[in-house]
């Protein structure tokens, strides 16, 4: 003890004293207010209770809106919904069987732009819990049996690359050989432009695999949802013997913005709405959820 004390004063020189302990105990002190930051107030306030309704400014109690499966009790807009509760909603329960489930996109061109494509993927997937942006499988309609594929615009907008081609290629392939019906329920940005020509060559693998479904006499319903676009909209989306659509969804293949540049003309009201397309022939009817 003595000595350390001696050793303090006699070498009492700038070098020594500010390598010793006083610089790390002014450092653990300031730490201790750090941990009542004022994001930890903002978290703890309850979200995710309430959702107001874009259409009508309702203030819908959430438990009522899955209850209506996301559908406004008051004005009926219909909400987005994912592909597992649309297919709980659909289907028979416990009658689905899902295809290629762990079938998951590859970053094939090694894409680069803000952030890479195998970011994107990887952060998707873990918000969404989806491998991709479509869910297929075979399950009962009420007695029929049915192939239905089910789009996700929570995963990437619901962008078509090879594995959304893919699933449901394979799908429509084994309802030709099951001589089942085929049910693909619709919402998407168009091709997945990560993936380039991958992804466009989609529309023609799975506008091929629906006119063999077609050639055995087969039905295929296309189910078009909020939004329904570009290069989905432009091939197995608008091939349905039966093309169905929800109230208002936006339905169309560019952006209207690019229509009026490319046109130069001023669009009609309600352009590219469900509405629209079913005054134009289109759509075969308006479906509610
Ligand atoms: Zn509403």
């Amino acid at each position: 003890m003595a000595t350390k004390f001696l050793t303090k004063e006699k070498m009492g020189t700038p070098q020594v004293e500010p390598a010793l302990t006083p610089t790390l105990e002014s450092l653990t002190l300031p730490q201790r207010p750090k941990l009542g930051t004022s994001k930890s107030r903002k978290r703890d306030i309850p979200e995710g209770l309430w959702t107001k309704c874009p259409s009508c400014s309702t203030m819908i109690f959430d438990k009522e809106l899955d209850e209506n499966l996301k559908v406004c009790p008051k004005c009926g807009h219909h909400f987005p919904i994912g592909s597992r509760e649309r297919i709980h909603s659909l289907v028979e329960t416990c009658s689905f069987e899902e295809m290629d489930a762990d079938m998951a996109s590859v970053d094939v061109l090694g894409f680069k732009g803000v952030a890479t494509y195998k970011s994107k993927l990887e952060a998707y997937s873990k918000s969404t819990m989806l491998k991709d942006a479509v869910v297929t499988g075979i399950c009962k309609i009420g007695s029929h049996r049915t192939a239905l594929g089910v789009m996700d615009f929570s995963f990437l907008g619901g962008s078509m690359g090879s594995v959304v081609g893919e699933k449901l290629t394979r799908l429509i392939e084994r309802g030709t050989e099951a001589r089942l019906p085929v049910i693909i329920i619709s919402t998407s940005g168009g091709a997945r432009m990560y993936e380039g020509m991958f992804s466009l060559m989609q529309m023609a693998k799975t506008s091929a695999a629906l006119a063999y479904h077609a050639k055995e006499r087969l039905p295929y319903i296309s189910v078009l949802t909020h939004p329904t676009t570009a290069g989905v909209m432009a091939s197995y989306a608008t091939l349905g013997d039966l093309i169905l659509a929800e109230p208002k969804a936006m339905i169309g293949f560019a952006g209207p913005r690019v229509i009026k540049d490319t046109t130069q003309a001023e669009l009609p009201p309600g352009f590219q709405t469900a509405e629209f397309l079913l005054n134009h022939g289109l759509i075969d009817a308006i479906v509610t959820r």
